[in-house]
């Protein structure tokens, strides 16, 4: 299928790897250039390189971007762009009584802050010219809270009911602005969660994976290419009728009707 944005230019933050890399790869291959974000330099200029194999233009920018310093030093490089994709690594697991302010002010700078800062700065122009695309990558733990994952649940709930109203306000605009959920998919952040499960439980981390593996009814972990794959569509011209989404890619995990 042809996505229809072939020459437009998109913003992937903390694309190096994962999640974040697999739909970098994806709108490459839809011909769509790239200003590519994460901060250890030495795998993003790595990714950068594979990345350019789909013949696009590719920029990298090494900084934070769950820190106002990094968001600025990411936006002077990105200038304007067609599309962006939010992203930022995950809160680390624990329990309620672990978590004071300071936890809770990192998970919100870097799963709900950041984001927010990035449309701020980034939306005007898009509704200037009348086109746009975002999709923020969230969770699954917005429909369904995953309990270890406390820091998680709480900032990315915020953010999705910033997008659910701003959405909306952006959308007459031709800026149209959907979540992605990921169930879990095989990253660096799916070994951290299995190698927690194996501990807690006393196994192997192969053991561990075999044991989440079989929760899901799909019966695998999701592959970060198949997710790109659903961003580059949320970010083609087909998907300008989606406003507002939160739009679970988790092999079927969260038991839910609707
Ligand atoms: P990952 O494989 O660990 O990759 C994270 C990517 O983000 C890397 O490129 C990393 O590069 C970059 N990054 C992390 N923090 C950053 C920051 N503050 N500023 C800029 N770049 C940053 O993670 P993932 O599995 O793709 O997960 C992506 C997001 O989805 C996370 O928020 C995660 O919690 C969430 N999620 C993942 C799953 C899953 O199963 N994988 C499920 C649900 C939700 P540097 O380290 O070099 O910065």
């Amino acid at each position: 299928m042809d996505l229809g944005i072939h020459g437009k230019t998109a913003l992937v933050c903390a694309g190096s790897k994962g999640l974040g890399y697999g739909c970098a790869e994806a709108l490459a291959a839809a011909g769509v250039n790239l200003i590519l974000n994460a901060r250890t330099e030495g795998p993003l200029e790595e990714a950068a390189e594979r990345l350019r194999r789909h013949g696009v233009e590719v920029r990298t920018v090494a900084a934070d971007i769950a820190t106002e310093e990094g968001q600025r030093t990411v936006l002077a490089v990105a200038g304007e762009v067609d599309i962006l994709v939010n992203n930022a690594g995950g809160p680390p697991p624990g329990v309620w009584s672990d978590w004071g302010r300071a936890d809770f002010q990192k998970a919100l700078d870097a799963n709900m802050l950041a984001p927010i800062a990035m449309m701020t700065a980034i939306m005007p122009k898009m509704i200037e010219k009348g086109w746009g695309r975002v999709v923020n990558i969230t969770s699954q733990s917005v429909r369904a809270p995953i309990a270890q994952l406390g820091l998680s649940n709480a900032a990315r709930t915020g953010l999705t009911g910033y997008v659910a109203g701003t959405s909306r306000q952006v959308a007459p605009h031709g800026v149209i602005v959907n979540n992605l959920l990921p169930g879990t998919h095989a990253t660096a952040r799916s070994e951290s969660l299995d190698k927690g499960r194996a501990a807690r439980e006393g196994v192997d981390e192969a053991e561990a994976r075999r044991r989440s593996e079989a929760e899901i009814p799909a019966g695998h972990y999701g592959d970060a290419g198949d997710f790109g794959a659903i961003c580059a569509f949320l970010c083609s011209q087909q998907a300008r009728f989606i406003v507002g989404q939160n739009i679970l890619v988790d092999g079927g995990n969260v038991n839910l009707t609707m």
